[in-house]
């Protein structure tokens, strides 16, 4: 029990367990991450799911930057359908982020890619699939306030996972 209490906490994108909540509804588990995790305490949750949406969901992206202008007010999250839902996800950021204070938790795995999620990369806003350099909403706001975050692939790397074995969707 003392052993178990000691362990550290981290929080993990529910997708990366293979929880149904992608904007597609599609379930993907990586079986690393879960045996990696084995040795922690871990916590998964979705963002956007806690800032309402649905599933299956249109996707969402970042217009004109990237999280941290979000978090400055200096860009936005749109639907592909163009409804802005940036208020939406600064407030799933803020809800993250008090869990993460409740919670004890210090460490992050997020997956890469996503406008809420992204820790090196996301879309562009154009929804061509296209990437560009940047941190989704979350991501950004949990590392101004001292959380470390780290990508999926990150973190298997840190763990000891030759880049071979690194499947990152
Ligand atoms: Fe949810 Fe984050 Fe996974 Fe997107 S990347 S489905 S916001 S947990």
């Amino acid at each position: 029990m003392r052993d178990r209490l000691r362990k550290e906490k981290i929080l993990v994108s529910a997708c990366l367990l293979g929880i149904g909540c992608r904007p597609d509804g599609r379930a993907k588990k990586d079986e690393m991450i879960s045996t990696l995790l084995n040795e922690t305490i871990y916590f998964i949750l979705c963002p956007e799911i806690l800032a309402g949406f649905s599933v299956p969901r249109q996707r969402i992206e970042i217009k004109g930057g990237d999280g941290e202008k979000v978090l400055d007010g200096k860009a936005k999250v749109f639907t592909e359908k163009g409804l802005d839902v940036t208020d939406k996800i600064i407030k799933a950021a803020h809800i993250v982020l008090e869990f993460c204070r409740m919670a004890g938790i210090k460490k992050v795995v997020f997956k890469e890619k996503s406008p809420s999620c992204g820790k090196d990369f996301i879309y562009d806003g154009t929804f061509s699939g296209r990437l560009i350099k940047g941190k989704g909403v979350v991501t950004a706001l949990l590392m101004r306030k001292g959380i470390e975050v780290k990508s999926f692939k990150e973190f298997l790397k840190k763990s000891g996972v030759t880049e071979a074995r690194v499947t990152c969707w």
